[in-house]
């Protein structure tokens, strides 16, 4: 297709992030700047703010950078930690590598906890690795709350519980990006003592702001911490009317913001959460139903207890192209879906259903997919809408 040619209708976004940012908040941050010392801007910053430490549960220091998740993971550990530190990384998929790569580079040394990457951690063997760690070397154990790559979810609550049980004063580090505003999440309740966010995933807003939200145990590391740091520096920031930032705050994403958490607390936030879980059980109800049939496509993700209400990772038959597969549904049905990371490149495509989304939009993505799949000739069973459309039936609540 050409540059000029318009595909007609909509175009279906459905990738695991960036997301649909809704209109309101799209028109919110279409002005003009003012001056981000002014009263004006410093009111909306502070709603904004205090909006996010409600979606966190959390009286908490945030501290926010004009950056993506990558740069508030860069903020986070050269923030907390000396040269030579070790942490504990809880590994499963491609989102917990990049973050240990990253530290490496820091001079941090990564413990790359092992898992089985269609499970997700076993939390008995993580509380027996902390309690084997009689020195407590381990500074801190790092998770991704939500591995966007495997739709693999982790329970934090019961990691928390595995810290506490094996008497090791580690902080505990979640990665929230694909979870924050998708589903359940609670920093101060579970005992979080760093949490870093970003924008463009359940928050609805373009990419370019992510945060870090520090508790008292994470300050005071902070305080002890010696890798270099200047744009990211908290100590810096603390001394800030808006206690983030290093030169020129960037305006129009506060205004987005604001909207943004408006219409969360507007549905409401356990509203929200459900509404993600229900979405993303009538994907998994399609995707169970596609593969009712020899060799056909499954969820990636295979403990039920861990799936994911922010994306769902589906797996191809073996000698599928799930690139090409992709290309077809985007070229064909202007449906775009993320693709397979790392080790799953080409083998998964990923349907994310997280922020702005109902109904009708899954409906129709999988509506696509399965034309899309009956088109690339992979096996699956049909039926896969039908079955979604039930369990959206099964489980409809008035609103
Ligand atoms: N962590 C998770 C769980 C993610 O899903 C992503 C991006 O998708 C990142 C970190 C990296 O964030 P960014 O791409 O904004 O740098």
């Amino acid at each position: 297709m050409g540059m000029n040619e318009r595909k007609p209708g909509r175009h279906f976004f459905a990738n695991p992030g960036p997301t649909n940012i809704p209109d309101s908040v799209l028109r919110a941050m279409d002005r003009n700047s003012i001056d981000f010392v002014e009263a004006e801007f410093l009111a909306v910053f502070d709603q904004a703010r205090a909006g996010l430490q409600r979606l966190l549960f959390t009286t908490h220091e945030v501290f926010f950078y004009t950056s993506t998740g990558h740069g508030a993971w860069e903020a986070t550990m050269v923030n907390l930690f000396s040269e030579g530190d070790a942490v504990l990384m809880i590994g499963g998929g491609y989102f917990s590598g990049a973050w240990a790569a990253l530290s490496e580079k820091f001079g941090i040394k990564v413990e790359m906890f092992q898992v089985d990457p269609r499970l997700g951690a076993d939390i008995a063997a993580l509380r027996d690795r902390l309690a084997a760690d009689h020195a407590h070397a381990i500074k801190a154990v790092c998770v991704v709350h939500n591995e966007t790559s495997t739709s693999v979810a982790l329970p934090l609550p019961a990691i928390r519980a595995a810290l506490d049980a094996a008497g090791h004063p580690a902080l505990l580090l979640a990665d929230t990006i694909s979870s924050l505003g998708c589903f359940e999440f609670r920093m101060d309740d579970w005992g979080i003592d760093a949490v870093v966010g970003g924008s463009q995933k359940g928050l609805m807003l373009p990419a370019g702001i992510a945060f870090t939200a520090a508790g008292p145990k994470a300050l005071a590391a902070h305080a002890a911490s010696k890798l270099p740091k200047f744009y990211f520096d908290w100590t810096a920031m603390l001394t800030r009317r808006y206690r983030s930032f290093t030169g020129t705050v960037p305006i129009l994403p506060f205004f987005g913001m604001v909207e943004a958490i408006r219409l969360i607390e507007q549905e409401g936030i356990p509203a929200v959460w459900a509404r993600h879980r229900r979405l993303a059980d009538a994907v998994r109800e399609a995707v169970r139903a596609w593969g009712k049939t020899n060799h056909g496509p499954e969820l990636y993700c295979r403990d039920a207890s861990r799936y994911s209400d922010s994306v769902t990772t589906i797996l191809l038959p073996e000698g599928a192209d799930a690139d090409g597969f992709r290309k077809l549904l985007l070229d064909r049905y202007n449906v775009s879906t993320g693709g397979g990371l790392a080790a799953l490149s080409g083998r998964v495509f990923r349907i994310g259903h997280m922020g702005d989304l109902n109904e009708a939009m899954i409906l129709g993505t999988l509506g696509c997919v399965e034309l899309a799949m009956a088109d690339a000739n992979i096996p699956h069973a049909a039926g896969g809408v039908a079955a979604a459309m039930a369990s959206l039936a099964a489980t409809s609540t008035p609103r």
